[in-house]
């Protein structure tokens, strides 16, 4: 069958394009993966969760995806301009530990929430530490092809080397980004601002916890060498589809391509993907804020991930998500009743083909359309409104999951089994009224209210119980 046509948004051309691979049939994908100097906050989770649904998609509609991500456990200094502290470093002080401990530990805190999301593991992941002979090499390459610079004894890249340095920019941008560094502390050993370091020694070198011999001197990568190497190395010279949060954009990617285009001397990756931030009220949620929504958070309040996983889905990535509560309360409602409408579904009878088929070729067309997730949902429910039989229905609900990921079948089997089909309706809504009032008391604090609720219930024979999936309940 032949592969359906994606039209997708790309930050280097600032168009929708049609996608094409370099190999017929075969997609190659990069994702940034998180700094683990700290639990990855929700919006950092919105990113992966559209980059899941992105390759998802791409596999859906018949691609084999090869998909690699890199864990920064090294080099990502607290400015983006090569200036502060490491912030592995920072996370290993803040905790009393040693910059391993805190990297395994909070990579294995990412992939805990990743799984509660039902964000696919990459094929490939690989921490920077990995791969230090690679940036190596690279770097002596830039050397000796004059894109790259020794002062202090660190190694620059030359970015007036470069015909286009800011290939991501119109040129209004390109005039406000060439003066980007001018109020932060200058490192006078770079010829030009934009300059970025390759290898770390001596000016940044007196509290490194991890550095390693080089024939510059013992010292550690930038931070932008990890994505071009980590990439190259499982995924060739030629890249299809590079992904990250839109702040990724400025330095990072930018100086990824500047690196690697230099190494190659050829162009590297085709297409850009970048999602938009989670905002909250306070703006982007960021991680050095200190203050940040973990998806632990979330579930300690009675939130179930998968309606948050639904809450990004029902957004475009190219847009800004506001994230409140009451949006969340709004979704997890939706998301509570779909999982009921699934649960209704029997097993009446043979899957009608035709049906089944107008409805997948309308939800590859929601997403082969910029990956619109909010128009595929919509084609679930129309799905589940279609003139046709439950056993079709049900299979287009478990086809359509394989990239949406709302655990629709698991969390409807989990209803059933909790006994609470056939309740009613009355009885239902009251007790899902209940549940989102103790939910908001907890949320207040006010645990001696979340207790009377609790009892309350539990006085007209209902019972409710805190799970990872979130509240549950069941006629006592
Ligand atoms: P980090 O762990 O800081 O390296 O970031 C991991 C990923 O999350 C990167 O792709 C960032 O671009 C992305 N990111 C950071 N903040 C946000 C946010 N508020 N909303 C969405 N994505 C974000
Ligand atoms: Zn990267």
């Amino acid at each position: 069958m032949a592969i359906h046509e994606l039209r997708i948004y790309n930050t280097l051309t600032r168009n929708i394009e049609i996608f094409k691979t370099n190999e017929p049939g075969k997609v190659s994908m990069y994702t940034c993966g998180p700094t683990v100097y700290h639990f990855a906050h929700i919006g950092n989770l919105r990113s992966y969760i559209m980059e899941d649904v992105l390759e998802k998609t791409l596999r859906y509609i018949g691609y084999d995806v090869k998909r690699v991500m890199n864990i920064t456990d090294v080099g990502h200094l607290s400015s983006d301009a090569d200036t502060g502290e490491d912030k592995m470093l920072k996370g290993a002080k803040r905790e009393h530990k040693s910059v391993m401990e805190i990297a395994k530990f909070y990579t294995d805190a990412f992939f805990s929430d990743a799984a509660k999301l039902n964000i696919k593991t990459p094929d490939v992941v690989e921490p920077a530490t990995n791969c230090i002979p690679e940036f190596i090499h690279m770097i002596e390459v830039l050397l000796e092809k004059g894109y790259a610079y020794i002062a202090g004894e660190n190694v620059y890249f030359d970015t007036s080397k470069l015909k286009d340095y800011y290939v991501f920019s119109t040129q209004t941008e390109k005039d406000m980004l060439v003066g980007v560094r001018d109020d932060v502390s200058e490192d006078e050993n770079k010829k030009n601002k934009s300059d970025f370091v390759l290898w770390f020694t001596k000016s940044k070198f007196d509290d490194q916890a991890l550095k390693w011999d080089s024939p510059w001197g013992v010292g550690y990568p930038g931070w932008h060498i990890e994505c071009s190497c980590i990439s190259m190395k499982h995924l060739g010279e030629y890249m299809d589809i590079h992904c990250g949060g839109v702040d990724n954009i400025f330095p990072h990617h930018t100086n990824e391509i500047a690196q690697s285009e230099s190494y190659l001397g050829h162009k590297w990756c085709n297409y850009w993907f970048h999602v938009h931030h989670l905002i909250d009220n306070g703006g982007k949620m960021s991680k050095s804020k200190g203050d940040f929504l973990t998806v632990s958070l979330l579930e300690s309040k009675g939130y179930n991930p998968l309606a948050y996983r639904m809450f990004c889905l029902s957004s475009h990535y190219r847009k800004p998500l506001e994230f409140s509560y009451d949006n969340l309360d709004n979704i997890t409602k939706a998301y509570d009743k779909l999982v009921k409408r699934v649960s209704e579904l029997k097993d009446d009878g043979a899957v009608d083909n035709n049906v089944f088929d107008t409805y997948r070729l309308k939800f590859e067309d929601a997403l082969c359309d910029d990956i619109n997730t909010s128009m595929a949902i919509t084609v679930l429910y129309d799905a589940l409104k279609a003139d046709t039989n439950d056993a079709t229905k049900k299979a287009l609900v478990e086809s359509f999951d394989t990239v949406l990921s709302l655990g629709l079948l698991e969390g409807a089997k989990a209803l059933a089994e909790s006994g609470n089909e056939g309740v009613d309706a009355d009885l239902e809504a009251f007790v899902l009224a209940k549940i989102e009032e103790r939910k908001a008391a907890k949320k207040e604090k006010d645990f001696a209210k979340a207790d009377a609720i609790r009892a309350e219930l539990l006085e007209k024979g209902i019972i409710i119980e805190d799970t990872r999936e979130g509240v549950k309940w069941k006629k006592a």
